[in-house]
């Protein structure tokens, strides 16, 4: 009977060493006070070597010690309160609070208490694993403070997850659009769509979504109320540590006003104020444009140079605003008589050119038909006015120079046979068509 009881005393010492071993490599700080609350008590009678380390004592400095030797001044006397109270109830207790290092520096430590009790239901001991939160918890308010930072951004901040999904939208996002967070959360961004930009324009940004590159763009986007708005947007992937992109930021700010401005100095640069008609300048980039539509498809191009007759004389008899009103009012039969797609350009003082993706034929039909729509025009004061225009088709192999080249010829022969007439460039195929000269 001795002997086994030697034997199980042997057994529980071995399992104490091995309890004891694994207590002091476990990750945890853990730390045993004994259960006497007289004198100042509970005292430490066992920490593990983790505890030592976050605490940055020796063990020697710690046992016997109460676990108060930790607190300080930011510790929460509520919350050692609450523990005391545990303590005393004999119940088990978390919580988390301020402590302080050996070397001065605060920590904050998430703590659970349990008591423990020996074979015959009396308390002798607490165990308390704890955890030092403090970088944890830094990271967090980090976080937060970034968070909080974008929300209060000015500029508009949306961010979605690596499948588009939204995630975060700031504050001055919702003010912009119109829609609240709680509308955005969870869709993807193309609802903002306006339908205003090219296929072109969504190949590139998917382009660059795909290939993980940032893009920048000005982007017209539709607010909730339909209304539309333009920004300056960058999207740019985040990538964790291993290259993966976890998610999109998206930040933008608005240029409503930079554009207004803009359609204003475009319409300014490309509009004539006498006639609304296209100035020379934009008349010879719109010309251009079609020119390498010409070469790239193939669509048969034609222009028609129009000059009104005696105009100088108009002037001296009748002075300069009534040679205004009648530049105004052929420029207005000028665009009544064409399409929309077709260009009609203030070419000079009396002078236009009509550009149309038509052949020979159709144009010398349209000059013969603008020359009369003028001829038809009465002047309460000047009366009939008349126009004399040269026809001509771009040719295989030819520039825009000569094409108008060929063209001003045949208004040359226009003016010298009489006037009031539609010429036809000469090269021109015109077979068996009617003119109304192919001098
Ligand atoms: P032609 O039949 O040979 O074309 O004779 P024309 O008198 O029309 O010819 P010309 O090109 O010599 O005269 C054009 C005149 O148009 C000269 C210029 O004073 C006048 N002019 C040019 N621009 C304007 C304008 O904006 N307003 C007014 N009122 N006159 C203009
Ligand atoms: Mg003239
Ligand atoms: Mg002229």
């Amino acid at each position: 009977m001795e002997k086994l009881k030697i034997m199980k005393i042997q057994q529980d010492a071995e399992k104490m060493k091995l309890v004891t071993l694994a207590f002091d490599q476990a990750h945890n700080a853990v730390m045993m006070t004994d259960a006497d609350f007289n004198n100042g008590g509970p005292f430490i009678v066992y920490c593990n070597s983790a505890f030592c380390q976050m605490t940055g004592y020796e063990r020697e400095a710690l046992i016997g010690r109460s676990p108060s030797m930790l607190q300080g001044h930011d510790t929460d006397v509520a919350v050692i309160n609450s523990l005391r109270q545990a303590l005393k109830n004999r119940t088990f207790w978390e919580g988390s609070t301020i402590n302080y290092r050996k070397s001065g520096e605060a920590y904050v430590v998430n703590w659970s208490i349990s008591p423990v009790f020996d074979e015959n239901n009396l308390l002798t001991h607490f165990l308390s694993i704890q955890q030092d939160i403090t970088s944890r918890i830094e990271a967090d308010r980090g976080r937060n403070a970034l968070l909080k930072a974008l929300d209060q951004a000015n500029d508009p901040v949306l961010i979605t997850d690596s499948r588009e999904t939204i995630v975060f939208v700031n504050t001055a996002f919702e003010k912009l659009t119109g829609y609240c967070k709680e509308e955005v959360l969870g869709r993807t961004p193309r609802f903002l769509n306006s339908g205003e930009q090219d296929a072109k324009f969504y190949r590139d940004l998917w382009h660059a979504l795909k290939n993980r590159l940032p893009f920048q763009a000005r982007f017209v986007n539709r607010r909730k109320d339909g209304s539309r708005y333009y920004v300056e947007q960058s999207i740019a992937p985040v990538l964790n540590e291993q290259g993966n992109c976890t998610h999109f930021i998206s930040t933008s700010w608005q240029v409503d006003d930079i554009v207004e401005r803009e359609k204003v100095l475009y319409a300014m640069a490309t509009e004539d104020k006498l006639t609304g008609l296209l100035t020379r300048r934009a008349g010879d980039e719109a010309l251009t444009r079609a020119y390498h539509r010409y070469l790239e498809e193939h669509c048969p191009l034609s222009v028609i140079i129009c000059d009104i007759d005696h105009f100088k004389a108009v002037n001296d008899t009748y002075g300069h605003l009534i040679g205004d009103r009648i530049i105004e009012q052929v420029a207005k039969v000028l665009r009544e008589q064409t399409r929309p797609d077709d260009l009609v350009i203030r070419w000079g003082g009396e002078e236009f050119l009509v550009v149309i993706n038509a052949p020979i034929l159709t144009a010398t039909n349209l000059a013969e038909r603008l020359r009369k729509a003028v001829f038809s025009l009465k002047d309460e004061d000047v009366g009939r006015l008349t126009l004399s225009l040269g026809v001509a088709e771009l040719l295989p192999e030819e520039s825009v120079e000569q094409l108008l080249g060929r063209a001003d010829g045949a208004l040359y022969r226009a003016k010298r046979n009489g006037r009031n007439m539609a010429v036809t460039a000469a090269g021109q195929n015109t077979s068996g068509t009617m003119l109304s000269s192919t001098l």
